[in-house]
């Protein structure tokens, strides 16, 4: 398999800050193994930004598992607040995928940024939000539409910062080819409902799609800072024979 990516955040319209951080920064395409991931972070004195910044340089630090990256995400962010006793109090969401060429996916994930899977035409929400409106939608007392602009949409259950003992929701996804993959910061499923992320995710390179949602978060309103990073699934990855062959 051959990965395209592309990512990009933005502050939004109503905040004063960007606390959300994504990896990586810079788009490409590869055919190697590969970590992505989105961060939102929360807390006053910048604590946001601190939180998510340093979840993000731990889970990069790491080897292993997504299960290991969290953990070593979530000691760095403990270690920032030990640093600073200013920053108590903040922490961050985490959602990161490992991409192996074979196809294989792990996701790691805590909190209520998402990762989606687009196959076929058909969007489906890959991580379950660990916030109280997800809760409320378990129990059957309200729909998955009305979670979405729910007041308790915003009470994480669990985040990066807080505690030792996470229980880290794991995944592994076997990727086709022709598949995109996209994490978000609730900055855009809390502005947009799936039907309207789908058609705008379908079109174009990864780099349209991700600026698409971005530009229509922002019309929806942009209460919040929107980051989307969007990965392409191809074949013809692990091995340049068959490029040579596609070239010939
Ligand atoms: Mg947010």
């Amino acid at each position: 398999m051959k990965f395209t990516w592309a990512g990009g955040t933005h502050i939004g319209r109503k905040r004063s800050n960007n606390e959300d951080t994504f990896y990586p920064e810079q788009d490409g395409c590869g055919g190697e193994a590969m970590l992505v991931a989105v961060a939102d972070g929360m807390g006053g004195h910048a604590g946001g930004e601190v939180a998510s910044r340093a979840a993000l340089d731990g889970a990069v630090a790491a080897d292993g598992a997504p299960i290991d990256l969290v953990h070593a995400a979530n000691a760095a962010v403990l270690e920032a607040v030990l640093e600073d006793t200013d920053l108590a109090g903040m922490g961050t969401t985490l959602t990161l995928a490992k991409l192996h060429p074979d196809g294989r996916m792990a996701v790691g994930h805590v909190g209520d940024s998402r990762a989606y899977l687009l196959r076929g035409g058909r969007l489906d929400q890959l991580t379950i939000d660990h916030n109280m409106a997800q809760e409320l939608v378990e129990q059957g007392k309200i729909t998955r539409e009305e979670a979405r602009n729910h007041p308790r949409s915003s009470w994480l259950t669990q985040a990066l910062g807080f505690v030792d003992n996470l229980e880290v929701e794991e995944l592994m996804i076997d990727l086709e080819e022709g598949d995109r993959l996209m994490l978000c910061s609730d900055g855009l499923n809390g502005m947009l409902p799936d039907e309207q992320i789908r058609p705008i995710l379908e079109n174009g390179a990864p780099s349209d799609a991700v600026w698409g949602l971005i530009e229509a978060a922002n019309r929806a309103g942009g209460n919040d800072n929107i980051t989307v990073l969007v990965v392409d699934i191809d074949g013809g990855g692990g091995g340049s024979e068959r490029e040579l062959q596609a070239s010939t």
